[in-house]
């Protein structure tokens, strides 16, 4: 992108406008700049614009002086958006925050600005699949899908469950399970060892949940009863414990061990994967004894400090975390990390470096570089002051180039 977009606002009825003379700034968690050409995307399909409630828009004006508009509107906000699933964000919007302004729910807000009759971000496409692109999704096949599977196993409270991951809160996962394609959710835990700052289905404090946590326990039968009817109509099929609508499926060891017992006597292939907190390696051990083909382990940071800071651990340390990462390798399992990825932190000298000495450590086989969904400057508050950092586009390149093997995505892939 030659020209830097105009900056985008919205008035108090919400009509976002771009300022005809202000261009588009950003903050990359350090400090509030122009983007780079490098780092501007038209905004991918399936991204979000949002309005940022008590906040108002920066942006340059000719001389390069940084500007705050308010206009005349009183209730004039600044803008954001949420991009879509497999895009990296690099940087936050540029916004004053007023006294007022509510702690913003949990979202991962990148900046945007209006060029050329289209919105533009600053993003990187980090995986190729099309697994969550919002054009491969027909709502009336969905429906079929959830009459049909529903029909034939009308006392599955797992299925009623992931009905309305799919109908009400619109999970691409759910939605593929109907579809017959590509991975197939298992939440299981109502409860969690972790008190994650950022957790998106239990928080106790000002930030508002955007996703309502399972309120039951699925039977090891309801979860092998799901899990084998994606195994047997899926080419190369995923079913992963560990969603957005659940606690620590570590939680519920017992069960998930009968669980993949069960999968596993009728299905000795495909990949049952696990999405976690890795704070238990001792079920993890015994997961991978019944035949768990992967692991996906979250983490904010690799620094204990703000690993700590983030997660919040109830009873378990980055070593244990670490640990159940060893298990799994030593089994010759497939591990990937589930990156929370923050500008202002995850591209800090110390941070990029703890995170290749992780990969070495650990030999993890992929990262999925995932955008923490948080409230930029109520996450910055928690945290450390930095000098600078990177970038996050260089702290990718990085990785690659130091680890030409590793995989670098945002899905889990299969593995058999
Ligand atoms: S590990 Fe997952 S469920 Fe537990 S607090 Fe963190 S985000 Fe929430």
């Amino acid at each position: 992108m030659a020209t830097i977009p105009r900056m985008a606002y919205a008035d108090s009825t919400g009509q976002v406008f771009d300022h005809p003379r202000l261009t588009m700034a950003v903050f990359d968690g350090y400090r509030i700049r122009e983007p780079l050409a490098d780092e501007l995307v038209p905004l991918p399909p399936g991204g979000d614009v949002f309005l940022l409630p008590g906040r108002l828009p920066l942006g340059f004006d000719r001389k390069g002086h940084l500007v705050e508009f308010a206009g005349d509107d009183d209730r004039l906000t600044a803008v954001s958006v949420f991009l879509p699933p497999a895009w990296l964000r690099l940087s936050h919007p540029a916004v004053r925050k007023l006294p007022e302004a509510p702690v913003l729910p949990l979202f991962a807000y990148a900046p945007v600005g209006w060029a050329d009759g289209v919105f533009w971000t600053t993003a990187l496409r980090i995986d190729p699949e099309r697994r969550q692109d919002p054009a491969l999704f027909d709502t009336n096949a969905i429906g079929q899908g959830v009459a049909r599977d529903l029909h034939r196993f009308p006392g599955n409270r797992l299925m009623m469950q992931l009905r309305r991951c799919a109908l009400d809160y619109g999970c691409r996962a759910a939605q593929n399970f109907f579809l017959k394609r590509w991975e197939c959710p298992l939440p299981t835990a109502t409860s969690c060892n972790a008190r994650c700052v950022g957790c998106i289905s239990h928080q106790d404090g000002a930030i508002p949940v955007t996703q309502e946590r399972i309120d039951f326990h699925p039977s090891a039968s309801e979860i092998a009863e799901v899990a084998c009817l994606h195994f047997g109509r899926v080419e190369h099929p995923i079913a992963s414990f560990g969603q957005g609508c659940e606690g620590e499926p570590l939680t519920r060891g017992k069960t998930l061990v009968e669980a993949v017992r069960l999968i596993r006597q009728r299905n000795p292939h495909h990949t049952v994967n696990l999405n976690t907190n890795a704070s238990r390696p001792d079920v993890v051990e015994e997961l991978l004894e019944v035949g768990l083909s992967s692991i996906r382990v979250s983490l904010s940071s690799p620094d204990e400090q703000h690993y700590n800071q983030y997660h919040r651990p109830q009873g378990y340390t980055l070593e244990d975390v670490k640990d159940s990462v060893r298990r799994a390798r030593r089994r010759g399992r497939f591990v990937s990390l589930n990156l929370l990825v923050f500008p202002g932190l995850t591209d800090r000298e110390t941070e990029v470096r703890r995170l290749e000495e992780l990969i070495a450590e650990l030999d993890v086989q992929m990262i999925q570089w995932r955008n923490m969904n948080i409230d930029p400057e109520y996450y910055l508050d928690t945290l450390d002051a930095s000098e600078g950092g990177i970038g996050l586009a260089a702290t990718v390149k990085q990785v690659r180039e130091r680890f030409p093997q590793l995989r670098h995505g945002y899905f889990n892939p299969y593995v058999e």
